[in-house]
């Protein structure tokens, strides 16, 4: 089995949502916030790959696409996101914290052991780290319309912890910190925005990581999905059109 920052969250967040989005393997376009988010994100990466991030955000928005979920909902107009990339990219370079990439757009996949008891599961942990720079920082690129709200910092923190493991298993020493990189998106009276939020993980928080991985392995062995719901989600939850149990 393999786990993910983004599967352990999904299923945390509703077990049901698990089972569409990965026992159905139900695909659904993104909304223009993600949309964007990707766009830049690809811009980023460009950017610390040394070249030119325009490049990047237009294959993203205007690139070929593998299927409906790299597509954007109707109604997104691609040249209006392209031009915020390009009013962000305009000042990045200047207004950015400085980063010296070790790794650009790395896929890891750990084994997952706990750092002190050494007990293993028989799960692979994967995932992608958006850039480690040579003074060992992790660093994680985010788009917000405004400050980051507490649901997503559960998310976030969930990340900083996973990613955090992975990087002590790859390197065989904690990481100096983790930084959320965060672009906040510019409008009619105020310039995008760039937000450096650090934080730094343990070795209890790595084996706090280990416990979760833990209880949704046993729980995704027991097949607790499909009548497993979490009706506090509903409100965030792609599948609601779609699912009998919805309480929005
Ligand atoms: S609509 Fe609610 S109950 Fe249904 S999958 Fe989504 S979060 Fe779970």
């Amino acid at each position: 089995m393999k786990l993910s920052v983004t599967k352990i969250s999904t299923f945390k967040d509703c077990p049901r949502k698990f089972w569409y989005a990965y026992n159905m393997r139900i695909l659904t376009p993104k909304s223009e916030g993600f949309y964007f988010g990707s766009a830049v994100h690809e811009g980023l990466e460009y950017y610390y790959l040394g070249k030119d991030p325009m490049q990047g955000v237009d294959k993203s928005l205007f690139g070929k696409k593998a299927n409906i979920s790299e597509e954007a909902k109707e109604g997104v107009d691609p040249y209006k996101l392209r031009k915020e990339a390009k009013r962000i990219f305009s000042i990045y370079p200047q207004q950015a914290p400085y980063l010296k990439p070790l790794l650009v757009e790395h896929i890891f996949n750990v084994p997952l052991i706990h750092p002190e008891t050494k007990e293993t599961l028989p799960v692979v942990f994967t995932g992608k780290m958006d850039l480690i720079t040579e003074d060992a920082k992790i660093v994680d690129h985010k788009t917000a319309s405004g400050s980051p709200g507490s649901f997503f910092e559960v998310k976030n923190n969930l990340q900083a912890s996973g990613y955090t493991y992975a990087y002590l298993r790859m390197f065989g020493k904690l990481p100096k910190c983790f930084l959320f990189n965060t672009i906040i998106k510019g409008n009619t009276r105020r310039e995008p925005r760039f937000e450096p939020n650090f934080t730094k993980k343990t070795i209890e928080d790595c084996c706090n990581f280990f416990d979760i991985c833990k209880e949704v392995y046993g729980a995704l062995k027991r097949k607790e999905t499909k009548d497993y719901t979490n009706y506090y989600h509903c409100r965030f939850c792609r599948f609601h059109d779609i699912c009998p149990y919805d309480r929005r």
